[in-house]
C-alpha cells in the first residue's frame, strides 16, 4: 500500500499499474460466451494518481474503458473496488453494461 506516486513492486511498471499500490481495482464481468478469449478482467489504476479521490480515479477509469472497443458488448457488469483491501466487502460501485 502506498499513496506515493512511486512503486517499489515494479509490476507491471510499463502502465503505472501494481496490484498492490493502485488505489483502485477495476472488476470486469465478462458475458459468458466471451471468458474463452482472455480477455484480462482485472485493471488497477494507475498508482500515480493516488493522491486523487476515490471517486475521481474511477471516473477517468470508467470513461477510459466506456471508449474500450476491446471490451465492448463483451460485458455485463463492471465493480470497482478498493485495492487496499481486497476483500470483496470493499466495492465502492457497480455498473451495468447498460449504465456506461
Ligand atoms: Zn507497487
Amino acid at each position: 500500500m502506498s499513496n506515493n506516486r512511486s512503486c517499489v513492486h515494479n509490476e507491471n511498471k510499463q502502465y503505472g499499474t501494481c496490484t498492490i499500490c493502485s488505489k483502485i481495482k477495476l472488476g470486469i464481468m465478462l458475458k459468458n460466451e466471451y471468458k474463452h478469449l482472455g480477455l484480462t478482467t482485472t485493471v488497477w489504476s494507475y498508482y500515480n494518481k493516488n493522491y486523487q479521490t476515490k471517486e475521481k480515479i474511477i471516473a477517468g477509469m470508467l470513461r477510459r474503458f466506456a471508449k474500450s472497443e476491446l471490451y465492448k458488448g463483451k460485458y455485463n457488469l463492471v465493480i470497482f473496488y478498493d485495492n487496499y483491501d481486497n476483500s470483496n466487502d470493499n466495492e465502492l460501485k457497480r455498473y451495468k453494461a447498460t449504465e456506461l
